[in-house]
């Protein structure tokens, strides 16, 4: 709770969507200099405050129109699996399977639409936190495809550009209301 709480120091930034060509620029990294800076740390806690906001699990720096190679993100659930809001800054992923996983995602750039994408279920990370810390690790399942999502807004990729199968493309409503079940009868 006291990391939430100081990441709730935070300001809220405006979330930009789909059609700003911010999203669809390659974000630079931050160069040695910026590591502990007000400015990076700021950064890091504006991209909790505002992802919590919004109800994310992840924001990367470009969907507040910040051309930095950072985001954030974090795993809800219960003890075991749950992981308190991080900022990687300055990421590289390294693929350890085929990217053959399919998955439900959504964007908060991209609001109130999901759809399946295929992800990578093993990868290793390399980065730092916004002090320059290093920070490597294996993430597995969910975990990888929040990372390969918030990595993929760096390069100015959004999930609609993955998805291999448009059909799945669906508002969160009728999402909520179907779900995956397909064998519904539909009304002709
Ligand atoms: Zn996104």
């Amino acid at each position: 709770m006291a990391l939430l709480s100081r990441a709730m120091d935070g300001r809220l930034r405006p979330i930009i969507r789909m059609g700003h060509p911010a999203l669809r620029q390659r974000a630079v990294e931050a160069a040695p200099d910026r590591f502990g800076t007000r400015m990076l740390r700021d950064l890091g806690r504006d991209l909790v405050r505002t992802m919590h906001d919004g109800n994310g699990v992840g924001l990367a720096a470009p969907q507040i129109a910040v051309g930095l190679r950072a985001f954030a993100y974090y795993l809800p659930g219960d003890d075991a699996d749950e992981l308190p809001p991080r900022v990687l800054v300055n990421p590289k992923l390294t693929f350890l399977d085929e990217p053959t996983e399919l998955g439900w995602e959504g964007c908060l750039s991209i609001p109130g639409l999901r759809g399946l994408v295929p992800r990578h279920g093993l990868i290793r990370v390399d980065a730092r936190d916004v002090d320059g810390a290093p920070l490597s690790f294996e993430a597995a399942g969910f975990h990888a495809r929040v990372i390969q999502h918030e990595y993929d807004h760096l390069d100015g990729i959004l999930f609609v550009d993955r998805m291999t199968d448009m059909s799945s493309l669906t508002f969160e409503e009728e999402w909520d209301e179907f779900g995956t079940r397909k064998d519904l009868p539909v009304e002709v």
